[in-house]
Formats: C-alpha cells, sequence, structure tokens
C-alpha cells in the first residue's frame, strides 16, 4: 500500500485568479514562475490539465504509478497569491471542490483545505468548516502570502484553530518572498532546486524562533522535501542559538529549536530521491516522522517508488513511510 502525500490540483477559478494577477503588479518571484510554469509550452499544458483532474485521468496515472491513495492539495502558490477577500472566497470554493471529488472517490482520495492566511480570522473558521463538514484531514499553507509570514501575529486565530482542531499544517514552497527574492531571480535560483526550499525552511525556522511552538504546543506543521534542508542543520542550529542567547541577540525559547522541528514536524520525501538525505532524516527524526510523496505532476512518481522501493530500511520501516504514518498522521480509516 502506497499512500502519497504531497499531490497537487488546482481549480479553474484559481487558475484564471493567477493569470489575473500576472497580468497586474505581481511580484517579481511570482512572474518568473508564471512564465516557466503557466505559459504555453506542451510541458505547462500537460501539467495543468493534470492538476485539474480529480477523476478518472488522476485514478489512472495513479494506478499504472503503484500509488494506491492521495493526499490531495491546493498546489503553489495556491490562494496565497491573492488578497484576503479574493483569497478566502477562492479557497472556501476550491475546498468544496476538492470534497467533492473526495466524496466522489473516497477509496482513493483525502484532502487537506486550502485557506487565505492573510484573513485569518476567516481561515480559522473555514478550517472549522473542512474538518467538521467537508472531512478534510489537514491544511495547506504555500508559505508566504505576499511576504506575509505565519508568525506574524495577526496569523494567531488560524494556528489555533489548526492545533485546537488536530488539523496537520503542510507548510509547502513557493518562490522566495518579495523580501528576498532579488538574489534568486537569475539563472532560474527562484525555482524548485533551490529557492522554495530556502523561502519554505526559513518560513519554518521563524515558526519555530518566533515562540509560535511555545504558544501552540500542539501545533504540527508537515514539510515536503527532506525538510527542506532543516534536519542536515540542527545541531548547528541549536549551537547557534545558545550564542546568541548569551549574547542577547535572539529570545530565550521554552526549548531548543531541534526540541521543536523533532516534536512538532513531520517531513516527507516528495522526489528529493537521495539515500543520504533519508538517511539524515531517520537518524534526526525517526522512521515515524517521514512520510512518502509523490509531488504529482511535477516529479516523476515512478522514479520516486523505484528509489524508495529500494531504500536501506527494514520491510516494517518501509511500510511506516509508505503508509502507516499516512494514515496515523491524517487520521485515515
Ligand atoms: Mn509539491
Amino acid at each position: 500500500m502506497r499512500i502519497a502525500t504531497e499531490e497537487a490540483f488546482v481549480t479553474p477559478a484559481i487558475w484564471e485568479g493567477w493569470q489575473r494577477v500576472l497580468a497586474g503588479q505581481p511580484e517579481p518571484g511570482f512572474v518568473k514562475m508564471g512564465a516557466s510554469v503557466f505559459g504555453d509550452s506542451p510541458a505547462a499544458r500537460d501539467i495543468k490539465a493534470r492538476l485539474l483532474d480529480l477523476d478518472d485521468g488522476r485514478i489512472a496515472t495513479m494506478a499504472g504509478h503503484g500509488v494506491d491513495f492521495q493526499i490531495i492539495s491546493m498546489t503553489s502558490p495556491g490562494v496565497q497569491a491573492f488578497g484576503p477577500d479574493e483569497g478566502h472566497a477562492l479557497a472556501c470554493e476550491s475546498n468544496d471542490i476538492l470534497a467533492e471529488a473526495v466524496a466522489r472517490h473516497p477509496d482513493k482520495f483525502a484532502g487537506l483545505g486550502t485557506v487565505a492566511v492573510n484573513a485569518a480570522e476567516r481561515a480559522a473558521v473555514e478550517l472549522q468548516r473542512c474538518r467538521d463538514r467537508l472531512g478534510l484531514r489537514g491544511l495547506i499553507v504555500n508559505s508566504h502570502s505576499s511576504g506575509l509570514y505565519l508568525d506574524d501575529p495577526s496569523c494567531a486565530p488560524l494556528l489555533e484553530a489548526a492545533a485546537d482542531l488536530d488539523m496537520p499544517l503542510y507548510l509547502h514552497p513557493r518562490e522566495p518572498s518579495p523580501q528576498m527574492v532579488d538574489p534568486f531571480l537569475d539563472y532560474g535560483l527562484y525555482f524548485a532546486g533551490w529557492g522554495f526550499a530556502v523561502e519554505c525552511g526559513t518560513h519554518a525556522m521563524r515558526l519555530i524562533m518566533s515562540g509560535v511552538f511555545d504558544r501552540f504546543p500542539k501545533l504540527r506543521i508537515i514539510l515536503g522535501h527532506m525538510g527542506e534542508g532543516i534536519p542536515f542543520w540542527l545541531p548547528r542550529i541549536d549551537n547557534r542559538y545558545l550564542l546568541q542567547v548569551k549574547t542577547g541577540a535572539v529570545k530565550k525559547l521554552e526549548r531548543l529549536p531541534s526540541e521543536y522541528f523533532l516534536d512538532n514536524f513531520i517531513v516527507t520525501t516528495s522526489g528529493h530521491n537521495s539515500y543520504p538525505a533519508l538517511h539524515v532524516m531517520i537518524a534526526e527524526l525517526g522512521v515515524a516522522r517521514i512520510m512518502f510523496a509523490g509531488d504529482y505532476p511535477y516529479e516523476s512518481v515512478p522514479e520516486s517508488i523505484a528509489w524508495l522501493d529500494k531504500a536501506p530500511v527494514s520491510a516494517e520501516d518501509l511500510e511506516k513511510i509508505y503508509s502507516g504514518n499516512a494514515r496515523r498522521i491524517f487520521k485515515l480509516t
């Protein structure tokens, strides 16, 4: 049994909404993204068709790849590209569309809700609807909203709701925020090979260092792409944090930064097919906090499966990574 946990979709309205944003005064990173991903190349048209499909085509592709079940969520940048009113309305419609697809194919799909972080009070209400009315299993946030990060005090109602409702928050990358994008605009660095991980890893570190997990200790964050680099850095993050506390440069937290990461975060593979990286994740987080993700339709899911099938782990651990952990974390029956 293989459950893929970072599998993307889009709604027609959100796709059209992006074109409006791109035609207006968009962020420089989003312009670069738009040119490559939302263009009119055959590859871009193929991805669009796959993102929009929540029925037979997707299910046939899953069967061909050897994926039994998808946890589906809004693709990047999702509603994080919009202002609060438009973003909230598009998020609610998208959650209805995803819940209907799950209802049509309950043995194949579960879904994560999407929310407008820049309308956090309304997003908290929508998250409750996602869980109680729509049966969604968590939420996705596609990193920053025009430079707004989740540690901002305005986002507290949403984080409180995610913690109280026990809805894991998938913090998914997008291109770097306007505050940090300039050095990423050359050489394709804004994109998923580097800029996405720097952006999303920084977002996760902002959550840790701001004390969000002291305020919301039950909040659970999922990071794709082997933890966006953070597992590799944990010892140094703690070491330099301790020095900075002594010099007064940073605020003292209740615990070490790594302790929040190890207790509050879950990571997925999502196309990062590297045994050394998997080894670091197992050594730092343990097998119980690692899930398989295909990153459909952006990555080669068959390549990821061929890689993970041969990973140097026990059959019992492989079962946890492929399905057992996802069942527990998303409360699948
Ligand atoms: Mn992805």
